[in-house]
C-alpha cells in the first residue's frame, strides 16, 4: 500500500527540478559567492540568477530580495528588524491572534523590550476586520504584521486592503506569506506590502532556506551581523545551492499555480463534501472565508485527534492535528481557540493539506478510510 501524504502545509518534499538546481552547487560548484576568484564569481552568478528569478515572481527588484535560513528567520528579521529600526518614531506594533508563533513570539520579544502590541481578534472564519485593523493603528504604531494565509485553516486575509490602510497611516506592513506560493499570486505591488516572508520547504523547495522581501527604502536593522552579506541585512555565507533550489521551486510553483488551484481545489471540495456526508458530527472550519485550495481543517466531534492520526497513519495516510509547526505538540491550537472552537472540540480537529501531487484515487481512498477510523476511535461499528 503506497502512502498518502496530506500534510503539505507542514512541509513538502523537494521537487526534482529543485534538486537538479541544487546538486551542481553542492558539488563542484560549491564555492563562496563573496570570493573574487573565478570559483567565487561562478557561485555569485548562481546567487544573482536565483535572486533575479525570485524578484521576477514577486514583481520586485533583485535588491529587495534577502535570503535567510528559514521562514521563521525571515519573520524575525521583518518584525524585530523593522520595528527596531523605527523605534525612535514609536514603539507600538499590530498583529493578530492567529499568526504563526514565529510572529507571535517575535512580538513577545518586542514587548519584553518595553514595546506595546495589539493582537487583533479574528471572526469565526479566522479573518481580521479591516475596520478593526484601522482602529488599532495609533500615532506611535510603526509596524503591522498580518499573515497572508493561515497555516491551520488556510484562510486568506484581505492583505491588500490592510496594507493600503497601513500605508495611508504611515505604518510599515509585513505579511507572512509562507503558506501561499503554490496557491496565490505574490505580486508585491498588488499586495502593497513593505515586507513579505517565504520559506522554501512549503513549495517543494529546500528546508532551511527562507526569503524576506524588503521594499526599497524600508529601514530594517540586521538581526544577524558579521560579513554584511544580503545587502547587510543577513550576514552569513549564502547557502547558494539551497537558494538556487528555492528559486527554481518558487518559479515552478507559480508557473503551475492556476492549474493546481483548479485541480486540487476540486479534489479538496469533494473530499470535504464526502466527509461531511459520511462522518456524523464532522464540521469543516472556516468555510465562509476565502481559503487556500489545498487546506482543509475538520472537527470530528468526540474523538481525540492523536488517536485519529495514529489510526490514519496505520492506514497509510499522513495528516496533522492543528499545526505541526508547533513541534509535534498536541496542545489545543491558539488558532482554533481564536475562531471560537471550544477546547473539547479543538482536540478533535485534523488538518488535511493537499499538494500538487495529490491524486483523485488517493482522495477516494481517504474518503473511504476516514469514516472507518473515526468509527473505530469512537468505539462504534461502521
Ligand atoms: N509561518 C507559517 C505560516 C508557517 O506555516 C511556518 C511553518 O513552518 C512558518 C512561518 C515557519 O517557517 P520555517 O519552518 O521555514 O521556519
Amino acid at each position: 500500500m503506497s502512502r498518502i501524504y496530506l500534510d503539505c502545509a507542514a512541509t513538502t518534499p523537494m521537487r526534482e527540478e529543485a534538486i537538479a538546481a541544487m546538486l551542481p552547487l553542492l558539488g563542484a560548484g560549491g564555492y563562496n559567492p563573496s570570493s573574487l576568484h573565478a570559483e567565487g564569481r561562478a557561485a555569485r552568478a548562481a546567487l544573482d540568477d536565483a535572486r533575479a528569478a525570485v524578484a521576477g515572481v514577486l514583481g520586485a527588484r533583485p535588491r529587495e530580495v534577502v535570503f535567510t535560513g528559514s521562514g521563521s528567520e525571515s519573520i524575525a528579521l521583518a518584525v524585530l528588524g523593522a520595528a527596531r529600526a523605527a523605534g525612535a518614531r514609536g514603539r507600538h506594533v499590530v498583529t493578530c491572534v492567529t499568526e504563526h508563533h514565529a510572529v507571535l513570539h517575535a512580538v513577545d520579544v518586542l514587548e519584553a523590550e518595553g514595546w506595546s502590541a495589539t493582537r487583533l481578534p479574528v471572526d469565526a472564519d479566522g479573518l481580521v476586520d479591516p475596520a478593526v485593523f484601522a482602529a488599532a493603528l495609533r500615532p506611535d504604531t510603526v509596524l503591522a504584521t498580518i499573515m497572508l494565509a493561515n497555516n491551520e485553516l488556510g484562510t486568506i486575509a484581505p492583505v491588500a486592503d490592510l496594507a493600503a490602510i497601513a500605508r495611508r497611516r504611515g505604518v510599515l506592513f509585513h505579511t507572512d506569506a509562507v503558506q501561499t506560493p503554490p496557491w496565490l499570486a505574490l505580486d508585491v505591488e498588488t499586495l502593497g506590502v513593505d515586507l513579505l516572508s517565504l520559506s522554501g520547504h512549503k513549495f517543494y523547495g529546500p528546508k532551511g532556506v527562507g526569503m524576506l522581501y524588503v521594499r526599497s527604502g524600508t529601514p530594517v536593522a540586521a538581526q544577524v551581523v558579521g560579513g554584511g552579506q544580503e545587502h547587510g541585512l543577513r550576514s552569513g555565507t549564502e547557502n547558494v545551492a539551497g537558494i538556487a533550489a528555492f528559486a527554481t521551486a518558487l518559479v515552478c510553483a507559480q508557473r503551475e499555480r492556476a492549474e493546481t488551484v483548479v485541480r486540487i481545489g476540486a479534489l479538496r471540495d469533494r473530499f470535504e463534501a464526502e466527509i461531511l456526508r459520511r462522518v456524523p458530527g464532522a464540521r469543516v472550519n472556516a468555510t465562509r472565508a476565502p481559503r487556500l485550495a489545498g487546506t482543509s481543517s475538520i472537527a470530528f466531534a468526540q474523538v481525540p485527534a492523536d488517536a485519529l492520526l495514529i489510526g490514519l497513519d496505520l492506514e497509510g495516510i499522513a495528516a496533522s492535528a492543528g499545526s505541526a509547526c508547533a513541534a509535534g505538540s498536541l496542545e489545543p491550537s491558539h488558532v482554533l481557540g481564536a475562531i471560537g472552537v471550544p477546547p473539547g472540540d479543538a482536540r478533535g480537529v485534523l488538518r488535511f493539506s493537499f499538494g500538487r501531487t495529490t491524486r483523485e484515487l488517493e482522495i477516494e481512498r481517504v474518503i473511504r478510510v476516514i469514516p472507518e477510523v473515526v468509527a473505530q476511535v469512537r468505539g462504534v461499528a461502521v
